[in-house]
């Protein structure tokens, strides 16, 4: 079907009505094409190939665009979305094709989607390409939040080209010569809010019904489908994830960057990797993205976003009437239980709420690396633990003393994907060396282990020289 280009604002709009997905082809990357990282875990685990699959030139030929399974007719999502606080109108995949659905033999079932694989229906004014630099940085990162034990998408694969894809990375009028990548990525479902917010938008309220009932049944199949009270049922479990979700998050001291509706999953996991961060000096008003100059999605303002798109969801749902009330409640009690784990507060005490505000206020007035403290604190023994502040705390709430602090080491990683080590390998990337990549790949699998090719390369260590000042925007 053609649909018609509008002009909005100057960008130009094709306008999907009626429809969940269009069918799309992608869009072959020019080669010479190189598979210059592959996620082990994910190949062999989660589809039960050999990893051996990913050598051929069959693998760079389907996962780059180049070739079409038999009988496989790729789809785009048209989905919307609030971005930054207001309603953008229609957005969907303008870079991404929906492959099909994989089955393994485990009877799991994966969506398997090519980002950077060309334009689509939804790719308004952009080339429906991704840079290496984006592209590396979403390979790493959705692997280490696996690993770090946060729901998130899947990376099973990142193959470059020679393709030149022009980017104005800083915003700042200077337009660089980059080279195209795609990513094979995996999630259970890549519905989001912002899925259900188009047509509610657009009054397509079957589809809208449709697609809900679709949601629950594949994906929420503890929900009865003749339960009258499914809808409330949906809402509740999807209010209940996502505050888990974001309390995860904020365990890690991970910052998502863009936390607009189309990037906030249904199910609950981590998507869209763009100009994402870890905090490193604890600041809750650390704001990963450039771009992002009020700080809507600073890391502290994360659980309110949540409420703010839970809430945008919620009115997605109106036609079908019923709260968001219990969010605030619940993200609060999964902070608190994930920061007593980090901090190994056995029991329940009523002090503990203070302590855990008091450690991290003594942190933002010192700048204490977030990664770091936690994981110091769990790795020094009560000897070390008098030469510290907190520690006069410990003494004072005599029941914790001893038994306070014990190794929570395997709750408080020591290696993050910090922008600077992303940026460490981006670097060597671009000039086509993937070593580093790889050395980050291996070590982020094991992010609660110390590693000594991690320490040597000082990724528990203050951030080198160089890196003071880096910065990351939209630009992908
Ligand atoms: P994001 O900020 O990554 O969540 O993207 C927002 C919207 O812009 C989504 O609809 C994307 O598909 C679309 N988009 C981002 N980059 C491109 C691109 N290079 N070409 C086409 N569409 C894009
Ligand atoms: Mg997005
Ligand atoms: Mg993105």
């Amino acid at each position: 079907q053609a649909f018609p280009l509008d002009q909005v604002d100057g960008i130009f709009v094709r306008s999907v009505k009626n429809c969940i997905f269009s069918e799309s082809d992608p869009t072959p990357l020019k080669g010479p094409l190189r598979l210059v990282a592959v996620s082990k875990e994910v190949i062999e685990g989660m589809l039960g190939l050999d990893v051996a699959v990913s050598q051929s030139e069959d693998f760079l030929q389907y996962f780059s665009g180049g070739k079409l399974f038999p009988g496989s007719s790729p789809l785009t999502h048209r989905y919307g979305g609030h971005q930054f606080g207001y309603w953008a109108g229609q957005l969907g995949d303008g870079r991404a094709h929906l492959l099909g659905e994989y089955t393994s033999r485990k009877g799991e079932r994966w969506e398997l989607q090519l980002k950077g694989s060309g334009k689509t229906p939804y790719s308004r004014s952009g080339d429906g390409r991704a840079v290496v630099r984006s592209s590396v940085r979403e390979f790493l990162c959705s692997e280490a939040m696996h690993f770090l034990g946060v729901p998130t998408s899947r990376a099973a694969s990142l193959i470059v080209s020679e393709e030149a894809v022009w980017r104005d990375q800083f915003y700042n009028g200077k337009v660089k010569k980059e080279r195209g990548a795609v990513v094979l990525r995996l999630a259970t479902s890549w519905f989001r809010i912002g899925s259900l917010e188009v047509l509610a938008k657009a009054e397509e309220l079957d589809l809208l019904r449709k697609l809900l009932d679709f949601v629950i049944q594949e994906h929420f199949p503890s929900i009865d489908s003749n339960d009258p009270g499914k809808y409330l049922i949906f809402y509740s479990r999807v209010v209940n994830e996502t505050a888990h979700l974001i309390a995860q998050w904020m365990s890690v001291g991970f910052a998502h960057g863009v936390c607009n509706t189309d990037n906030f999953s249904l199910l609950s996991i981590t998507i869209d990797y763009g100009p994402f961060g870890f905090m490193e000096a604890y600041n809750p008003n650390f704001v990963p993205n450039t771009s992002d100059e009020e700080g809507r999605y600073s890391i502290g303002a994360q659980a309110n976003v949540g409420l703010f798109n839970l809430e945008k969801l919620l009115e997605a749902l109106t036609p079908f009437p019923f709260s968001s009330k219990y969010y605030d409640q619940l993200y609060h009690s999964r902070f608190h239980k994930l920061f007593k784990a980090k901090l190994d507060l056995l029991g329940e005490e009523e002090e503990d709420e203070y302590l855990i505000a008091f450690l991290l206020k003594l942190m933002e007035e010192t700048g204490a690396d977030f990664t770091m403290t936690f994981r110091q604190l769990s790795e020094a023994s009560m000897q070390q633990l008098h030469n510290i502040y907190f520690c006069c705390l410990v003494e004072r709430n005599k029941p914790f003393t001893s038994e306070m602090i014990k190794l929570s080491t395997g709750i408080n990683p020591r290696y993050v994907l910090r922008n600077w080590m992303a940026e460490s390998a981006i670097r060597k990337a671009e000039g086509n060396d993937f070593s580093e990549v790889e050395l980050l790949q291996r070590i982020l699998a094991q992010p609660y282990l110390t590693q000594d090719a991690a320490e040597e390369a000082g990724y528990a260590a203050q951030p080198p020289w160089w890196a003071q000042g880096l910065n990351v925007s939209c630009s992908s």
